[in-house]
């Protein structure tokens, strides 16, 4: 039996067919981010349908069709997606239309990635682990015992979300003071870019072609490791709250493994350098020991895989 894996995203829809943590087989269309729910499933039913053909594999074959997407997914298995122009859309039944007798399943993006690194990558073999994304936000995902944690209401694991400490610029979300308004690698851009405009000199600037506009995460970390004063400032922020982040996860649930992925984590070594003993110093009970910290495994296939493990 095969699994098929949607990765709904912002710019494509992605699906793959999964034999045992195997992608065999992957196709991919644009989003048509105005089309709403009945574009959108004939869209993934349209990939489905065409990745079958192309292996020659029969509906029968297929046990479970599992859709991940930027977004809320409600326990009721309602969608909401803002910029896909999504408010609590029955995904599923749309597609049952046409496959009534698969199993489908609908999850959010950041779960699935964290269900993906659980059965296949870097926390499989743990029996608890929580996953957080750093990219233009920050996503969470928390899986125990082989089941993600998403709550009474579907909302859970919104890690990027808890609140830190009061910050110099209020969330997407109206709240002041989240975790990812911190250690998203737009935090990290804002930061830099803060105090290029203050006026402190840095090598950084001159990477963005002298526009503060084009400032990436990754320029401030190669800044860094040139020794950049300000770059170093903007990492060691980024690193500080990150500990209090990581802290508040162990403080709360104290899991086995934390996977971090996301862009940020391609500077893997710079992030993590002295990460450990800054989380312990955030620790109430000392020397009990923490889990481990690790990379996450999959970078662009975690949608598609995660998916398929719904
Ligand atoms: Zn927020």
């Amino acid at each position: 039996m095969y699994n098929i894996g949607i990765d709904v995203g912002g710019m494509s829809i992605k699906a793959g067919i999964v034999n045992n943590g195997e992608i065999i087989s992957k196709l991919s269309k644009e989003t048509d981010r105005q089309g709403g729910l009945d574009k959108l499933a004939d869209d993934i039913i349209e990939l489905i349908t065409n990745i079958l053909n192309k292996n020659n594999i029969d509906i029968k074959e297929i046990n479970t069709i599992g859709i991940g997407f930027p977004g809320v997914v409600a326990k009721n298995g309602g969608v909401t997606c803002v910029n896909l122009g999504l408010k609590n859309a029955l995904v599923v039944p749309k597609i049952k239309e046409k496959f009534s007798n698969t199993r489908v399943m609908v999850g959010n993006d950041a779960n699935v990635a964290a269900l993906a690194e659980y059965a296949y990558g870097s926390m499989k073999g743990y029996e608890s682990g929580v996953m957080i994304t750093l990219g233009t936000g920050i996503g969470g995902g928390v899986v125990i015992n082989g089941k993600l944690i998403t709550g009474a209401n579907g909302i859970g694991a919104e890690i990027g979300h808890m609140m830190i400490s009061s910050n110099y610029f209020d969330c997407n979300c109206g709240n002041n003071g989240c975790f990812e308004t911190f250690c998203s690698a737009t935090a990290i851009i804002k930061y830099a870019r803060k105090l290029v405009e203050e006026g402190r000199k840095t090598i950084i600037i001159e990477k963005a072609d002298n526009d503060v506009n084009n400032i990436t995460a990754k320029m401030v970390f190669d800044s860094y490791k040139e020794n950049d004063e300000v770059a170093i400032e903007v990492v060691s922020r980024f690193r500080k709250y990150l500990a209090m982040g990581l802290a508040n996860i162990i403080n709360f649930i104290d899991p086995e493994v934390i996977s971090i992925g996301g862009g940020v984590s391609n500077a893997s070594d710079i992030m993590l350098e002295g990460l450990s003993e800054q989380i312990k110093k955030h620790l109430p009970f000392d020397g009990a020991g923490i889990g481990e910290i690790v990379i996450a495994k999959f970078k662009n296939d975690a949608g598609i895989l995660g998916a398929s493990a719904l």
